[in-house]
């Protein structure tokens, strides 16, 4: 067998058991956390369109709780806690990711966190709250297009895992 051909097919299985472990992501699964991790874990990190860009466009349903110009808030169709919102740029203009994060991007960075509050508020979570970014695999990200979990409506622990 030729190098190169051992290489594709290689690559071939990489990207077979990505689509497996995703699949698993979006089928029920009795470990939630497991598959979050695998899910985040099988994500190559780009700049590529997401999920999240048919979910502005409305291609893609979604539960939304808030919007406006320039953000989105929706239900986490996952729910890691009573209420799981993710609120998320309508714009992404680079910002795959926090890590990503330029010095222009620092108006919709505030507005993300701003609208947290007005969607925690908006949900009753008067007793507190928690703001999450997941970034890059070691964070466990699964969707490369920046957005804010407000998770409440539970006690929260710390540390996180
Ligand atoms: P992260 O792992 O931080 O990248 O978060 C991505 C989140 O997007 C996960 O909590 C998923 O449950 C959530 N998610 C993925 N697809 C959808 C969807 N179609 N509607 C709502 N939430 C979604």
């Amino acid at each position: 067998m030729e190098e190169s051909d051992s290489l594709d097919i290689k690559k071939e299985r990489i990207r077979l058991g990505r689509i497996g472990v995703l699949n698993s992501h979006l089928s029920s699964n009795p470990n939630p956390m497991a598959s979050e991790k695998e899910a985040a874990l099988a994500a190559v990190p780009s700049d590529s369109p997401t999920i999240f860009d048919k979910i502005i466009s409305k291609e893609i349903p979604s539960k939304v709780v808030y919007e406006d110009d320039e953000v989105l808030a929706f239900r986490d169709i996952s729910p890691q806690a009573p209420t799981h919102i993710l609120i998320i740029p309508k714009v992404k203009a680079g910002l795959s990711g926090l890590s990503k994060a330029e010095e222009r991007h620092c108006e919709i960075l505030g507005r993300l966190l701003y609208t947290a509050k007005l969607v925690a508020k908006q949900e009753g979570l008067d007793d507190g709250f928690r703001i999450v970014i997941n970034d890059g695999p070691s964070g466990c990200q699964s969707v490369y297009h920046i957005h804010v979990h407000l998770l409440g409506g539970r006690q929260m622990n710390w540390p996180p895992g």
